[in-house]
């Protein structure tokens, strides 16, 4: 199986990540936790200082150069947000925390509206903490009802079930275009088309898919699309929010405060145009920048080579692990990218972690914020190796030399 980098491009792609250039309890840094977050090109870092460095005053109210400059480089990552997602206009991508915050906002903002006693909410069984919580909260508030799709045993999103609980109750469809702990990728078009049959909007979670695959949400039809920068190469603390105009613009605003009023009286307030209405405070600004160097990167490698890349790696992988005895995959839905869950018999996920660090391998091992995926397979964590378009050959063998010794150990 061949890499679609050649092996001067991903060396090329690999120096342009200082971190990786380290060694761990002695051993070279082997980076298997991307679905977590991934590492930050020179690009990014850059970008960030120099807004620091050379650019850097609040933005959107200074009349003065210094100001209009960091404004630029803000609104910079909102033009390449909508790039990235193919939106039709800047104006309806919303720039926040991440995809917790942009989830929370139409939960708080919109469904609040919306959603009234008896209501349902939609969402799959292999949703990330993120996209239960906040409908949970909203749920509890309004009397309404969270109902979840099961998945089938090798972690698809069971379609059928799906369309069949959507019903006249149905107020919104909220599901992960792709699994954290599965890898799962789900069919969200034909979500889209068989929630929009019966007239309900449909939120895509899409923090572990942008970075793996291209996303058009004029295509897809969605109506909200959420991710989060630091899965995309980028800085945390900042993510986004892109949902159609003509919703955000009927939506009450969420967080009140500077940036996001028009005018303000004592006896009443009026607020801002779209994106500025859901942008309460000081934006995180140099994430501005960090996130519009982050696109231009992905872009400039390529998303759907990126994606084949984690492909490859993950079949590499996935053969890898079959010869480690007792070693169960969580996870082999046909249409998964590059995220390879699992438990060993015997051997508690936290143990198998651990002793992939001293090898200096980083693997994630809990429950990934993903407690009900947990249940619906009866364990309690497992060992997540995700990988990013770093990854090399030389990383999944360490990762097989590093299970050979958690073997060893426990024999
Ligand atoms: N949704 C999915 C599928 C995720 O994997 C994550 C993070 O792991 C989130 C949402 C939440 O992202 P953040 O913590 O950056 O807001």
């Amino acid at each position: 199986m061949s890499l679609p980098f050649t092996d001067v491009e991903l060396a090329r792609l690999r120096a342009d990540f200082p971190i990786l250039d380290q060694k761990v309890r002695g051993k070279p840094l082997v980076y298997l936790d991307s679905a977590a977050s991934t590492q930050k090109p020179r690009a990014v870092i850059d970008a960030v200082a120099r807004l620091y460095a050379e650019d850097y005053a609040n933005v959107h109210r200074g009349v003065y150069q210094l100001g209009e400059r960091a404004t630029r480089a803000f609104e910079a990552g909102r033009e390449a947000t909508r790039r990235l997602l193919h939106a039709p206009e800047a104006r309806e991508v919303l720039l926040l925390r991440g995809a917790t915050e942009a989830i929370n906002l139409v939960a708080q903002s919109w469904g609040r509206r919306h959603v009234g006693a008896g209501d349902e909410i939609l969402i799959t069984a292999m949703e990330h903490h993120s996209n239960i919580v906040p409908w949970q909260m909203l749920c509890e508030e309004r009397g309404a009802r969270l109902v979840v799709a099961p998945i089938d045993d090798d972690g698809s999103l069971l379609l059928d079930e799906l369309a069949r609980r959507i019903g006249p109750r149905t107020r919104l469809v909220s599901v992960a275009h792709v699994s954290n702990a599965l890898g799962t990728v789900n069919p969200v078009q034909e979500i889209v088309e068989l929630a929009h049959a019966q007239g309900v909007p449909v939120l895509i979670d899409g923090a572990q898919a942008v970075a793996r695959m291209p996303v058009d949400v004029q295509a897809l039809g969605c109506d909200f699309y959420a991710f989060s920068a630091h899965k995309l190469y980028g800085p945390s603390g900042i993510g986004a929010l892109w949902g159609r105009a003509e919703l955000l613009e009927a939506m009450p605003p969420w967080q009140g405060g500077g940036e996001m009023i028009e005018t303000v009286h004592f006896e009443k307030s009026t607020y801002a145009e779209i994106p500025h209405k859901f942008e309460a405070g000081t934006p995180h600004i140099a994430g501005g920048a960090g996130l519009a160097a982050a696109i231009g990167y992905v872009e400039a490698a390529g998303v759907e080579r990126i994606g084949a890349h984690e492909d490859v790696l993950l079949a590499l992988a996935t053969e890898a692990v079959r010869e480690v005895p007792g070693l169960r995959l969580i996870g082999t839905a046909p249409h998964k990218v590059g995220v390879l869950s699992f438990v060993i018999d015997g051997i508690h996920a936290h143990d198998v972690g651990t002793i992939l660090d001293r090898e200096g391998v980083a693997v994630r091992a809990g429950h990934h914020c993903a407690q009900p995926v947990m249940q619906r397979f009866g364990v309690p964590a497992t060992v997540r190796a995700s990988f990013g378009l770093y990854n090399s050959r030389e990383d999944v063998d360490a990762l097989r030399r590093g299970l050979r010794t958690v073997i060893e150990v426990f024999q």
